[in-house]
């Protein structure tokens, strides 16, 4: 019997493509999402690209707790992965109400509803902005988190402690990973599925494909006078296939009883700090576009520089980052250009 994995806001970027690489492996999966950031465009994209068009998709918002109760009465959860919620981070610091309303209840709701419904692997996406701006690079899991510096980075923190405690408190009924993302960028290989946030960008990579293809006129680098080599913050920018395979050996780990305890922390990123400037420069190079910048002040809330130390989850979960940041950016592009349907 296929094990069935919940994806809670699946039709999103992150979402859509751990969906392909969890039906790719073998798994069954179930898309609920709210479409409250997103359109069908992914979702459409995910059942083209594994050829699944009975995939089933709920419409439902997580943050109504009958609804997730019904779902989780419908089918057999084995394994949720909980990514429905709010993310960016300006807006957050606006309508930090908004925030925590949204990404507590949704994330309590389905804790109760898997509580209720006989316990699950619960995997939560976190991110690495709960390490704050860093004593030390790159960031292990033991590094210590730092206090938030907006209302979107303390409900990842808050969600991490809750999962911990009830996790602690479950007595075995709910076992949960947490996976601290570090800039997951790019997109499906395909060019069907990958990045379409509504309005300006805030991320780096959309606002320089945005800006390549004529959306924008010039993208503003943040802030040049930073103590790195270049001047430029460093990342670890982390290919979305990548990062979407770090969840499926994250559900097996769960599902097949590897799990070393009953909460886990991984970092996922590549261990290879890059610079936006150098970020830029690859993206016109391997792309062979010209793109229009310049330098801009720096933006309040960056921090200098992060990137993962990833060898816990390179040796724990057998997952490492293999592409190249060429690759990730040239399929980027490619999913831009099919945006633009050139
Ligand atoms: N950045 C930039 N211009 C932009 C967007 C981002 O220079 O239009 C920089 C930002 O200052 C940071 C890096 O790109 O140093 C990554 O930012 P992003 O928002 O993608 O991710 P973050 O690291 O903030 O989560």
């Amino acid at each position: 019997m296929k094990k069935t994995v919940l994806v809670s806001g699946g039709a999103g970027f992150i979402g859509s493509h751990v969906t392909v690489e969890l039906l790719e492996s073998g798994y069954e999966v179930v898309v609920a999402d709210n479409f409250s950031n997103c359109d069908t465009t992914c979702f459409e994209g995910v059942k083209k690209i594994t050829g699944r068009d009975d995939l089933p998709l709920v419409r439902m918002d997580f943050c109504d707790p009958a609804a997730v109760d019904r779902l989780f009465g419908e089918y057999d959860i084995d394994a949720v992965i909980h990514f429905a919620a709010f993310k960016a981070v300006g807006e957050s610091v606006e309508k930090p109400v908004m925030y925590y309303k949204n990404n507590l209840e949704s994330f309590l709701n389905v804790l109760e509803a898997a509580e209720n419904h006989g316990g699950c692997n619960v995997l939560f996406s976190s991110s690495a902005t709960v390490y704050g701006e860093p004593d030390q690079v790159p960031v292990t899991e033991q590094s210590p988190r730092k206090p938030a510096t907006s209302p979107y980075g303390n409900t990842k923190q808050m969600c991490e402690d809750i999962l911990r405690d009830a996790v602690k408190a479950s007595k075995g009924l709910l076992k949960g990973i947490l996976l601290r993302y570090f800039n997951p960028i790019g997109a499906h290989p395909s060019a069907l599925i990958g990045e379409l946030p509504r309005g300006v960008p805030n991320n780096l990579v959309p606002f320089i494909t945005q800006t390549a293809i004529g959306r924008r006129e010039c993208l503003s680098i943040f802030g040049n006078d930073y103590p790195t080599p270049d001047g430029t913050c460093l990342r670890d920018y982390i290919d979305i296939v990548d990062l979407a395979k770090a969840h499926v050996c994250a559900v097996s780990r769960m599902l097949d009883g590897k799990m070393k305890a009953d909460c886990e922390v991984f970092n996922i990123g590549t261990g290879r700090p890059v610079s936006v400037l150098e970020l830029v420069n690859a993206f016109e190079k391997v792309n062979k576009v010209k793109l229009n910048y310049r330098f801009a002040p720096r933006r309040a809330g960056d921090v200098t520089a992060i990137w993962a130390d990833p060898s816990l989850a390179n040796r724990e979960m057998g997952w490492k980052a293999e592409r190249s940041v060429e690759d990730t950016l040239a399929a980027a592009w490619a999913w831009e250009k099919h945006l633009a349907g050139k």
